[in-house]
């Protein structure tokens, strides 16, 4: 019988399905694989057992937390699909708004129907095996994850920083044209994607196990950076209490 995965989301852009189903060719290859017995956005089965669930999105409301309980509970193998999965990603930033006037931003005159608690991580409500990183995440490393699970093996991530990868493509550096850069602490994986497209690390891959935050701070300091905005940038994808010196 061949393993059964599915695909669940929760409070996100369904970004990270996406990449998912951009796969296309691979991605109907994997049914020779396994079976994919759920997945919301192209299906609408459902299975009451699972041998990998990979679930997008934070959680944001009571029965969110409900319904992720249930799917862990018929799971052997609960994979968080992406920043918002892992970290609460940008979701987590209204944290440092006030949450009342978002939710009137974002859903108008229906914003008292639409209450929701502080975004959080997967982790905060159930058991996480293990994650993939990313807004989105890259779909080669979803293969590659997935690979490891179906071998039996623990799926590792890169510990080294996005700037590693920079440096193998001999991409300029971003702090050379004047730029500021969260690739020295960022988790590699991505091949460095934003910066080969002339733009910068913004750090959605989440930081290294080991990051050397305070030198990284100098650096920012010496580009001319106030302390609030160097907050600013570590906080779009690493939440409260991650982007300290
Ligand atoms: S991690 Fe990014 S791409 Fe994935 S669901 Fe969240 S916002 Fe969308
Ligand atoms: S370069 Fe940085 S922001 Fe871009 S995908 Fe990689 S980790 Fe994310």
């Amino acid at each position: 019988m061949k393993p059964r995965i599915g695909f669940f989301d929760f409070t996100g852009c369904e970004g990270c399905q996406l990449s998912v189903l951009n796969l296309e060719e691979e991605f109907l290859e994997l049914l020779d694989l396994v079976e994919i017995a759920e997945f919301r956005e192209v299906m609408s089965g459902q299975t009451d057992s699972l041998d990998i669930a990979f679930v997008e999105g934070s959680i944001c409301r009571p029965e969110e937390e409900e319904r992720l309980r249930a799917i862990r509970a018929k799971t052997r193998t609960l994979v968080a699909l992406g920043a918002c999965a892992d970290t609460a990603g940008v979701n987590a930033l209204v944290r440092f708004r006030d949450a009342h006037q978002v939710r009137r931003h974002i859903y108008g005159d229906d914003h008292p129907h639409l209450a929701t608690d502080l975004p959080r991580p997967l982790s905060e409500v159930v058991r996480v095996d293990c994650r993939i990183p990313g807004c989105p995440i890259d779909g080669r490393e979803f293969l590659d994850v997935l690979q490891a699970l179906l071998m039996g093996r623990p799926p590792e991530l890169p510990s080294y920083a996005v700037c590693v990868e920079c440096k193998l493509a001999e991409l300029p550096c971003t702090f050379d044209r004047g730029d500021i850069c969260l690739g020295p602490v960022t988790r590699a994986g991505c091949a460095a994607v934003c910066i080969a497209g002339g733009d910068r690390c913004r750090g959605c891959r989440g930081l290294i196990d080991t990051p050397r935050q305070a030198p990284y701070w100098r650096i920012l300091e010496e580009a001319g950076l106030t302390e609030e905005e160097i907050l600013k940038e570590f906080r779009t994808f690493n939440i409260a209490g991650k982007g300290g010196r």
